[in-house]
């Protein structure tokens, strides 16, 4: 199945790459040359075009500006020694785009049209994938509600696109969090499975609540009785209590990550007994103060592995062991980067090649 699209290409005249310093790339900030758009007019996609990085021109009454009918997706392609380029696991990343915009009511985009407009793009953007330790080119898709109508309706046209940001290795330092019994991501029936914009809007005013106190990232409970551990802001959680490795199982309230699946088919593959279930608060906190919490991290594509060193709950921080002596969490930080940079046999079939 290698449907011609006919990707529209114009280069910029000069490229940005010989002003950037890798050595020091905020996260999110510097973009690459070009940019993939395609419009959506109310039938079919049209207009498949990869131009100079620019501002867009939108109404002021598209729709996407009044009532947030907006989706994204994150993934990463890396560059190894060799010059190899392989993105991971991007048909997830498809799969879930499709999800997403099935529960806004935005229209499918075929797997075909993403994954050569993925192809085109990055073999436009190669040079600008960093290869140093850690560091990978951010890729965003995200798709948006451009009708100018501001009737409360799903819109009838939309703009996909696809940028790209170079990234140097995630930085996490000690990474405190605190376990948020008052506030809620996502609810049964809710939107919490889709990577829409409003879910995150909905998030900030928590997280800064939870950063003033001096915490890092929240971790969420269930918005019914906040007993259950969900995840965390655009990260998945996982525990490990000896030999067990838990996560909660997947909900209509949790993010499928792609991170997050990749960990669970590692962790069996290592002989843990790797449980998807509802977790507890009470069983973590239990945990915390009986010192048998081994490890707890978060999986997102952004940091791989975030490991946690200090943890709220209900008024008590507890500090748990220096993630460095952990026996899973770093171990399975390192295999992924290797697999994702091909330097590690792909015996999972996760690397997608680009040549
Ligand atoms: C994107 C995201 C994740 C992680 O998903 P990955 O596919 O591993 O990057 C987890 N939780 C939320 C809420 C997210 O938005």
């Amino acid at each position: 199945m290698t449907e011609t699209r006919n990707i529209r290409i114009q280069k910029v005249a000069q490229s940005r790459l010989p002003q950037v310093d890798f050595s020091d790339i905020p996260f999110g900030r510097i973009f690459t040359d070009h940019i993939f758009l395609a419009d959506f007019n109310g039938h079919e996609w049209v207009d498949y075009r990869i131009v100079p990085m620019d501002d867009l021109r939108l109404h002021p009454a598209a729709s996407v500006l009044h009532y947030g009918q907006t989706i994204f997706e994150g993934m990463k392609v890396f560059k190894n020694q060799k010059g190899e380029v392989n993105v991971f696991r991007p048909e997830k990343n498809f799969e879930r785009f499709n999800k997403s915009a099935a529960r806004m009511c935005m229209p499918q985009v075929d797997n075909a049209l993403l994954r050569e407009a993925l192809t085109e793009y990055v073999r436009l953007e190669k040079d600008w994938i960093p290869t140093d330790p850690g560091s990978a080119l951010y890729l965003r898709p995200f798709m948006f509600a451009t009708d100018k109508y501001i009737g409360v309706r799903p819109s009838e046209t939309y703009c996909l696109a696809i940028f790209a940001c170079p990234v140097n290795a995630y930085y996490t330092g000690e990474l405190k969090v605190k376990i948020e019994l008052e506030y809620t991501r996502a609810f049964p029936g809710g939107t919490g499975t889709a990577k829409a914009g409003g879910n995150y809007a909905g998030a900030l005013f928590p997280a800064r609540r939870g950063q003033e106190q001096g915490y890092h990232q929240l971790v969420w409970t269930d918005g019914l009785e906040h007993k259950y551990i969900e995840e965390s802001g655009t990260m998945n959680i996982f525990f490990r209590i000896g030999k067990r490795i838990l996560t909660p199982a997947l909900s209509d309230t949790i993010l499928d990550g792609v991170t997050r699946d990749s960990l669970v088919e590692l962790a069996k593959a290592w002989g843990y007994q790797l449980e998807e279930k509802k977790v507890a608060v009470s069983e973590i906190a239990e945990a915390l103060e009986a010192g048998t919490l081994a490890e707890m991290f978060g999986a997102g594509t952004a940091a791989t592995v975030a490991p946690v060193s200090v943890v709220h709950h209900a008024g008590k921080d507890y500090r748990l062991s220096d993630p460095a002596g952990w026996e899973f969490a770093p171990k399975a930080a390192a295999y992924l980067d290797n697999l994702k940079r091909g330097n590690e046999p792909d015996i999972f079939g996760w690397n997608y090649s680009i040549v």
